[in-house]
């Protein structure tokens, strides 16, 4: 029987994605987005890390939609600046999302950090809760080093600034799935699997 999971984003890129991961693993379930379910409210990421607000989401939208729902939280730690903007990657520059500010606030405070030491990685922790109480996190990271002038036009975020180790190319100047194929994102996503596997077996179908 195919099972109803939730992936707690209207990010229809980001349930693209899982779905195809999803249907390579022959996994026969039907994801869904949080557009199906439009009064749900947005979940406040309180928590300090990314696990910790991937499993905020996924719980909270478990227990409201009575479905198996997964979360994932992203960003980018720079290590020149211990770390940041970590979880804070989408409001860097202060308000929520605005891509070019973030990415123009990160170049700038990197004026005069010299190339050897531009290193920086994507994260993503993504998580499962079950109605019942179970939940699991998983994770990706993908590693490289932070460019001076933005190249590229596809991909988001801070992917026109960010080379990944043993690359030239911007993640921005990748395609979409050479991207998923090496990305924080995809690995998490695809880290799933096994663990979608398990709790499926072990939680009653959809009521
Ligand atoms: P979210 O987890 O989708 O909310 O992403 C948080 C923020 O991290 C985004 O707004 C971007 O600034 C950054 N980010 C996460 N993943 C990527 C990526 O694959 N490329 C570029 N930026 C990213």
């Amino acid at each position: 029987m195919t099972r109803r999971v939730v992936l707690a984003t209207r990010n229809q890129h980001k349930v693209a994605e899982l779905r195809r991961i999803l249907e390579s693993a022959d996994i026969d379930v039907e994801l869904v987005g949080t557009d199906e379910f439009p009064d749900l409210p947005d979940v406040p990421e309180t928590g300090s890390t990314f696990a910790a607000n991937a499993l905020l989401k996924a719980t909270d939208v478990a227990q409201r939609t009575g479905l198996v729902a997964i979360a994932d939280d992203s960003g980018l730690s720079v290590d020149a600046l211990n770390g940041m903007p970590g979880i804070l990657s989408a409001r860097w520059a202060g308000e929520h999302g605005n891509d070019r500010a973030n990415l123009e606030l990160v170049l700038a405070q990197l004026t005069d950090v010299p190339d050897n030491r531009r290193g920086a990685a994507f994260h993503c922790a993504a998580a499962v809760a079950t109605p019942d109480g179970d939940e699991r996190v998983v994770e990706g990271v993908l590693e490289g080093t932070l460019i001076r002038e933005p190249r590229g036009t596809n991909g988001f975020g801070y992917d026109p600034i960010f080379t990944p180790r043993g690359y030239v190319l911007t993640t921005a100047e990748l395609t979409p799935g050479e991207k998923d194929a090496i990305s924080h994102r995809g690995q998490a996503f695809r880290a799933l699997v096994p663990v979608l596997r398990e709790l499926l077996s072990d939680t009653t179908p959809d009521r």
